[in-house]
């Protein structure tokens, strides 16, 4: 059995393959984009075609940062809205429209723990500049900023969304990565892959498998790098993605400071160490696993209720699932775990 990690960047998930007895190639190939490694692991009779299919499926999943990337020196919609006259209504592009409404639809499912106007509050706490932050902003900016940012978006009809306040700025980075994924995969399919895994930094989406075998997947620990939480065989069209807390952080005062904020108070949400949520798409489980890292475990009935599965290590340490997640998958915890009804 192969190790394959996307080290040295923080990893959320290693990808354990199985045994070398599969009848066709299996090809492997890794780029850079979306601030990751992304591995893709593409299973094929021919090797030329799964390259062609690798490189189809990388070429959209950039197209796709570039569409929703609100760094670096591309313009693109999003940025484009981001500086648009506040009480001005824009048209969005359909694709960025669909995903708007969908994040609206999980900040309501998920009572307002997934945001999608944090851009504002995000550049002030710097996770995601070049520099890195080592202490956390003035308070009275983040509560200036967080009364901005709060019910600042309005969609009107055809496309056309205002922003009602300068502050108001969309920030899909809870969300793209996922969505990228679901477009990767699509261009895998429609270039005939039927079997593939394509790993970005830990967020991963699985289409058949393995061979003979189903595709292995470990959850790391989220204190513990060379540790796994769970390990997960999945077959068939299956995302899991994982938000975490050792993703990008410092520690100030004795503290943890990290890049998932709670939309409620503007700042670093304390309910996790880390969330993973299993899904049929990587857009759902990439909006649902911020949302239920800063929901915590109480999130867990509203993650199985939309027929999602999670594990959830919560911020002391223990670790907490779904209660249909092992009827779904085949599941290890590699530590003590409670089901949602026994950890209430
Ligand atoms: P993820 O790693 O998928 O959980 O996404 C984290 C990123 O989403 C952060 O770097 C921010 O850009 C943005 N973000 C932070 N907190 C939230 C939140 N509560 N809801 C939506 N987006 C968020
Ligand atoms: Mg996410």
């Amino acid at each position: 059995m192969r190790l394959l990690s996307s080290a040295p960047l923080p990893v959320l998930i290693l990808l354990l393959i199985g045994g070398c007895n599969a009848p066709s190639e299996t090809v492997h190939e890794t780029r850079f984009m979306m601030g990751t490694l992304v591995d893709f692991t593409v299973i094929s009779i021919n090797k030329d075609s799964a390259t062609l299919a690798i490189k189809a499926a990388a070429d959209e999943m950039q197209r796709v940062e570039n569409l929703f990337t609100i760094y670096g020196e591309t313009d693109n919609p999003v940025k484009q809205f981001n500086i648009s006259e506040p009480g001005t209504p824009m048209q969005l592009p359909a694709e960025i429209d669909k995903l708007l409404n969908l994040a609206k639809q999980i900040d309501i499912q998920s009572r307002g723990a997934f945001s999608i106007t944090l851009a504002s509050l995000n550049k002030l706490w710097g996770f995601s500049m070049p520099t890195p932050p080592v202490a956390p902003p003035a308070s009275d900016e983040i509560a200036r900023l967080l009364k901005a940012s709060t019910s600042c978006l309005q969609q009107q009809s055809n496309r056309r969304w205002k922003r009602i306040r300068p502050e108001c700025r969309l920030d899909f980075g809870a969300i793209a990565k996922g969505y990228a994924l679901d477009r990767g995969t699509a261009l895998l399919r429609e270039h005939g892959i039927d079997n593939a895994v394509i790993n970005a930094g830990g967020d991963i989406r699985v289409i058949g498998r393995h061979g003979d075998r189903p595709w292995h997947i470990g959850v790391r620990h989220p204190r513990e790098k060379e540790k796994i939480v769970a390990t997960l065989d999945v077959e068939g069209d299956v995302s899991i993605v994982t938000s975490g807390d050792y993703e990008r952080f410092y520690i100030f005062d004795g503290m943890r400071y990290h890049h998932i904020l709670n939309p409620k108070t503007g700042r670093p949400a304390r309910n996790s160490q880390s969330a993973t949520v299993i899904a049929d798409n990587a857009v759902m489980a990439d909006g649902w696993s911020t949302a239920l890292f800063v929901l915590g475990k109480a999130g867990l009935d509203l993650v199985a209720k939309r027929d999602m599965d999670a594990i959830l290590v919560s911020a002391d340490g223990s670790v907490h699932t779904t209660d249909g997640i092992a009827s779904r998958l085949q599941l290890t915890l590699a530590a003590p775990m409670l089901r949602t009804s026994e950890s209430k």
